[in-house]
């Protein structure tokens, strides 16, 4: 280790992203025909060691992308991405290698994870070896210590991924993860290719690895009561943007975006509303003279059942809301967030009969 990385260590902060977008697609000539997708619109997170942070959020709103470009396989195209306080991108090779093992990502198809010509023993020796470990013996026994680490037993060594269900599968990419001794593991829907009576288990032993050795998790999901299993912190993500971050259980219990509700809706449990009617209608036809394409107005506008129910919208489709600290927790990207419990209250009560959802 250098003399740089081993000062980088002693800090508590891990990532800080600061204002990072990452765009998709070209600028077309025709004013009519831009492509461009905005999959993080001016995103800043700081991750401290230690934490368990759940990135939540409908397909398309970001997060794999987010998670991609924590680890380095993406690159943003504006703002700044810190390791340990320092720029990613300034990292000359050996620290890029270093870094590559201090950060390690999961993803959620175990089935396209591991090379299928590859033994268990093979896939995980790499691992090992490419952090310096080489005495064959001495990697050998640390593999099987790894296997038993993940719940998988000896005899898995000489065969091959194929030979695995999903569940055990997703437990060697784990394992082959933690070989190069992460500080960080980014999972990205670990658990959703997954059949449900196996997603406990290895939801579990992510969460046992993680006090066992001291990780910092980003676990990344659509379902907000998977994050609530084990992350401390929630970030909820709607088009690029985190639209609400705070401790889980405030962001859970007591959510101050209208986004974060209608999440919170769409769940089968766990919602105060009773999930079984839904108070939200989430398939609106209604689209806004795009204020939002023009950078205007609020990105949710145009699905928010509270801007609809208020009196006066011109905030919402005219001005983009800027993070407000509510709750003393909860960081909010909405104008009306004070609102939001008095509108609930209303709709629960007077619009179960016309809601075409219900
Ligand atoms: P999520 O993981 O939340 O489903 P993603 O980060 O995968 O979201 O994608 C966010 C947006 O960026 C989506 O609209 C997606 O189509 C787009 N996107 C992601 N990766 C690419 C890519 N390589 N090329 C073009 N568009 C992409
Ligand atoms: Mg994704």
């Amino acid at each position: 280790m250098t003399e740089n990385q081993s000062e980088l260590t002693e800090s508590k902060n891990l990532f800080s992203l600061k204002e990072v977008s990452r765009e998709f697609g070209k600028r077309k000539l025709s004013f009519f025909k831009d492509n461009r997708i905005l999959a993080l619109n001016n995103v800043s997170l700081e991750i401290n060691e230690m934490d368990a942070i759940g990135i939540v959020g409908e397909s398309g709103s970001g997060k794999t992308t987010l998670g991609r470009i924590l680890v380095g396989l993406d690159q943003p195209t504006k703002g700044e991405v810190l390791y340990k306080g320092r720029q990613i991108k300034s990292f000359n090779e050996k620290e890029k290698k270093w870094f590559h093992h201090q950060a390690q990502m999961i993803f959620q198809n175990p089935f396209a994870s591991l090379n299928p010509y590859r033994s268990v023993l093979d896939i995980l020796e790499s691992g090992f070896k490419s952090v310096g470990k080489v005495d064959k013996k001495e990697v050998r026994k640390k593999i099987v210590d790894l296997l038993s680490e993940v719940g998988m037993h000896e005899d898995a060594l000489n065969r091959y991924p194929h030979q695995f269900s999903g569940g055990q599968r997703q437990r060697l990419v784990i394992a082959r993860a933690l070989s190069v001794t992460p500080k960080i593991l980014i999972a990205d829907e670990p658990v959703s290719a997954l059949d449900v009576s196996i997603q406990a288990q290895v939801l579990n032993l992510l969460n046992d690895l993680r006090k066992s050795l001291g990780l910092t998790i980003v676990f990344i999901t659509h379902d907000l009561r998977v994050a609530n299993f084990f992350c401390d912190r929630i970030a909820v993500m709607y088009k690029g943007r985190i639209v609400e971050i705070g401790d889980a259980k405030s962001v859970l219990a007591n959510s101050q975006h209208p986004y974060t509700r209608m999440l919170l809706d769409a769940a089968p449990s766990g919602n105060p509303s009773g999930g079984s009617k839904s108070i939200i209608n989430q398939d609106s036809e209604e689209t806004l003279d795009d204020a939002t394409a023009k950078g205007l107005g609020c990105n949710f506008a145009d699905r928010c059942w509270l801007r609809k129910m208020l009196p006066d919208d011109s905030l919402c489709v005219g001005q983009a809301p800027t993070p407000r600290l509510l709750n003393g927790t909860n960081l909010v990207e909405c104008h009306h967030s004070e609102s939001i419990d008095r509108y609930i209250k209303v709709v629960t009560a007077s619009d179960r009969g016309s809601n075409k959802n219900s």
